[in-house]
């Protein structure tokens, strides 16, 4: 599929000495191993050239993998290639000088509501953005280089952002490219211990989250994670964000939200919404405040708890007109 813009995107590589990829703000394992991944591609098949992956965060979960590059000087962006991976809109780039770069090229599988870059590659249907990588591996194997250190951070993507390959945009063609990548003999054993283990402070945070989430009348859970609740439990703000995870596995519950305030330089205080469902669309919910994202996995911003209260009352009309209208949901 694509396979004219793969053809672009790989003689842009091949046109360019100086490449710099970037990813999305607040990164998952998606953003850190789609970036990585092709560039260890790139510097596996091309030694010479020189491969930046320049942001301005990284995700605590993830230190595991080690630092970021550093940036080459303002003045080496001009005749670089950008390559931004896994980022729907440019708001959300983890690099404010991508601009900078002579041309942009964005790989991505997120549902494309604000276009952006000179060369997109946007697969919505795929599970992640590493899966694309590992197809562009694949076409082009015959030119290009895949180490097993480079396969498993491209596989940790894979794994992490299609729940252990258990969503719905999860195909045959994604275990095909899965397949190829562990061909490599990457060590799954301590790759799964690194992303899985828990610190029984995580543990705690979800039985706090059990205790106090809230339930609506047709199946909403939802968490609210003030400020100072977080403070008390000496969260980071990435530690209170994972709470959503607690609330995706109960009967009968289609649609799930955590709430987690956050103090912005700019803006104040701000409220975090992450929004998750399943059989139930909730990307429109998410846009509707001032979000976006997948069918089943979206995010926003609220201001204040009238705005969080109206969210979760949408969010149950959604859950009771999908149950009134379908069979078989669980
Ligand atoms: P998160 O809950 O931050 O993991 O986000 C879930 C999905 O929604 C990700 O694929 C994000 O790219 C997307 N998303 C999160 N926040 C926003 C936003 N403010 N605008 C657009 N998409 C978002």
């Amino acid at each position: 599929m694509n396979q004219e813009i793969k053809e672009q995107i790989l003689q842009k590589i091949k046109d360019y000495h100086r490449i710099i990829l970037s990813r999305h703000i607040r990164p998952d394992g998606d953003a850190v191993g789609s970036t990585r991944g092709l560039a260890g591609i790139i510097r596996a098949t091309w030694p010479d050239k020189e491969v930046y992956v320049v942001n301005r965060d990284m995700a605590d979960y993830l230190s595991f993998l080690g630092p970021e590059d550093s940036a080459p000087e303002d003045a080496l962006w001009a005749d670089a290639l950008a390559i931004v991976m896994d980022t729907a809109t440019e708001e959300r780039i983890s690099n404010g000088k991508i601009r900078l770069c002579r041309e942009i090229i964005k790989i991505d599988h997120h549902i494309d509501i604000k276009p952006f870059g000179d060369l997109p590659w946007v697969e919505d249907g795929r599970s992640s953005t590493c899966e694309m990588v590992a197809d562009f591996y694949i076409t082009f194997r015959d030119q290009l280089v895949l180490n097993r250190e480079t396969a498993t951070l491209i596989y940790l993507g894979m794994v992490t952002d299609s729940g252990r390959f258990r969503f719905r945009e999860v195909s045959g063609e994604t275990l095909r490219c899965a397949s190829v990548l562990l061909d490599t003999g990457i060590d799954t054993e301590t790759l799964y211990a690194q992303l899985y283990l828990e610190d029984v402070s995580h543990l705690k945070l979800q039985a706090y989250v059990l205790r106090n989430m809230k339930m609506t009348e047709n199946g909403v859970a939802s968490i609210y994670l003030s400020l100072a609740m977080q403070k008390k439990y000496g969260l980071t703000g990435e530690q209170a964000s994972s709470a959503i995870s607690f609330l995706e596995s109960i009967r009968g519950c289609l649609v799930w939200l955590a709430f987690i305030e956050h103090e912005d330089a700019e803006k104040g205080k701000t409220i975090r919404v992450r929004l998750r469902s399943r059989f139930v669309t909730i990307n429109q919910l998410a846009e509707k405040y001032r979000g976006g994202g997948h069918a089943c996995a979206s995010g926003s911003t609220v201001y204040n708890r009238r705005e969080v209260n109206d969210l979760i009352q949408d969010a149950d009309g959604l859950v009771r007109d999908y149950k009134a209208t379908h069979e078989g949901w669980l």
